[in-house]
């Protein structure tokens, strides 16, 4: 199996070419230049088999350049029950027949980002000692909140690998701060920016073309690497959780082989649900894949309409992590769907980024809706979704979840298509404890995290997670915070160390 760009089709790479990598140099995303199928046999054959074993046999259809011994070793690391809360690790939870939650929090930070950011740093490390061998990795991250937590938890401790995460001061939530910097470990750095996420956005993509830390990089042995989710490393073990959560239901005799399903999921960078449409091509009897975005609807729009435009508002919604103009992944799948044209895929980029709209040719479209649909709702029907699924099911869902279920709902509503179906859950109600336990009524919003969850848990008759709960009385680790001119030197301080 090789890799190509989307934007050029004569680059060709290995995996481990294409993980360690991250982004191919001409801009575009590495693609997999066939798509492996599952049969109906391999898929009968994983009914019995335990999470990290399905996704070993996933992993060797997209990684032929790993030896089994390597991919098992990844597979084992990451999903085991020192890191997960459920030896599942992806739960299918029953909210009434037919329609499951697909519950993808039980990591170590409680949402859906430590489904791929646990396996990551073994593919990364893997790759480099194929590619560079001997060099030691350092991660930098800039982070609005959940992927920087998720990294952490994922390269801390990881032999060979250092992880430097920037975060915007007053730009994340008091549990998530928390999260980070409580983090432990001997390979780790957390630092807060004076400034929003694109001052920490803007000041690692700096750092990463910057001479003078490059040398000073080259003489520790170090290379930079970035956990972002174009990799394709974080992509791949998404398709794994739709792989078994298919035949996780042909065991529990919830469906027939064969039976199709749909799914849907709470949308942002479009890589979940890219994930759950290579599933589909592999072969995993999916039907429709239902896009659900906030108020940020532009995903909505391009999937009706074949328009991608990011001149719009951008929305601050209770659904932070779907709050996004330019989902990345997207062209990963015009690339196939255009049957691989890069020159189309440039074309439509290249307009993306001079003037921020493109529209897809006739065929596109078409393919388009034959696979996905998409709706939207906004912040006050996300609440109403809250409440509306905790009391008719006793179902306690977050505020990603809740987007994803409304939009199920008025799916269901206009098409009258009652095909099984698995609503993805992306997220640890307590992780959005505010919204949640607004969405429910709850009076006396406490300013202070850990009297609302307690309350959240009084309300409710549910617990909140461990890993959540403890970091109250977790040493807080990294208190600096500094301007965004300031992130070189406290890079080369961190390499330093
Ligand atoms: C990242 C994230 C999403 C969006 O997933 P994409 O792969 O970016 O589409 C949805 N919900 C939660 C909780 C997330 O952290």
């Amino acid at each position: 199996m090789k890799y190509k760009s989307t934007r050029d089709i004569n680059v060709n790479v290995t995996a481990a070419g294409a993980i360690s990598r991250g982004l191919s140099a001409d801009g575009g995303l590495f693609v997999p230049d066939s798509i492996p199928q599952l049969s109906k046999d391999k898929l009968l054959s994983m009914c019995d088999m335990s999470y990290p074993e399905r996704a070993y046999e996933v992993f060797r259809l997209f990684l032929d350049d790993f030896t089994d011994e390597e991919i098992r070793h990844c597979v084992n690391s990451a999903y085991s029950d020192k890191n997960f809360e459920t030896e599942n690790i992806a739960e299918l939870s029953h909210l009434l027949t037919g329609t499951y939650m697909l519950e993808l929090w039980h990591g170590p930070t409680c949402a859906f980002k430590d489904m791929a950011l646990q396996i990551l740093p073994f593919l990364l490390t893997c790759s480099a000692k194929k590619i560079i061998d001997g060099k030691k990795i350092m991660i930098l991250v800039a982070t609005s909140g959940d992927t920087g937590k998720a990294a952490l938890e994922g390269f801390k401790d990881v032999d060979g690998t250092s992880i430097m995460v920037f975060y915007p001061e007053d730009g994340v939530s008091n549990m998530q701060k928390r999260q980070m910097t409580t983090q432990e470990g001997k390979n780790v750095n957390v630092c807060a920016i004076k400034g929003n996420f694109d001052d920490c956005q803007n000041g690692v993509k700096a750092i990463f073309t910057d001479d003078n830390i490059l040398a000073e990089l080259d003489k520790a042995n170090t290379v930079f690497s970035s956990a972002n989710s174009i990799n394709w490393g974080r992509l791949a073990p998404q398709i794994v959780y739709y792989v078994s959560s298919y035949v996780q239901l042909v065991k529990d005799k919830e469906i027939e082989y064969g039976e199709k399903i749909n799914v849907c999921v709470p949308t942002g960078n479009f890589g979940n649900i890219l994930a759950a449409y290579y599933a589909k091509q592999m072969g995993v009897p999916i039907a429709k894949l239902i896009c659900a975005s906030n108020a940020n609807n532009i995903l909505t729009d391009f999937i009706n309409t074949g328009i991608y435009d990011r001149n719009r508002p951008f929305y601050t919604t209770v659904s932070p992590s779907m709050d996004i103009l330019i989902s990345s992944n997207l062209e990963r799948l015009l690339y196939h769907l255009t049957d691989e044209n890069d020159a189309l895929i440039r074309e439509w980029f290249g307009a993306l980024k001079a003037d921020g709209r493109y529209e897809v040719n006739d065929t596109v479209k078409q393919r388009i809706k034959e696979s996905f649909y998409a709706g939207c709702c906004n912040d006050e029907q996300t609440k109403a979704a809250i409440k509306k699924v905790f009391d008719e099911y006793g179902y306690l869902c977050d505020t990603h979840t809740a987007v994803a279920y409304k939009v199920y709902e008025d799916y269901k509503n206009a098409t009258g298509d009652d095909t099984k179906t698995i609503v993805v859950s992306t997220a640890n109600p307590y992780k959005f404890g505010y919204a949640v336990y607004d969405a429910l009524g709850g009076k006396e919003v406490s300013a202070d995290e850990f009297e609302l969850i307690s309350k959240l848990e009084k309300l409710t008759g549910t617990t909140c997670p461990a890993a959540l709960a403890n970091t109250k009385d977790k040493e807080v680790r990294f208190t600096g915070s500094v301007e965004s001119e300031e992130m070189p030197a406290a890079v080369l301080d961190f390499l330093k160390k």
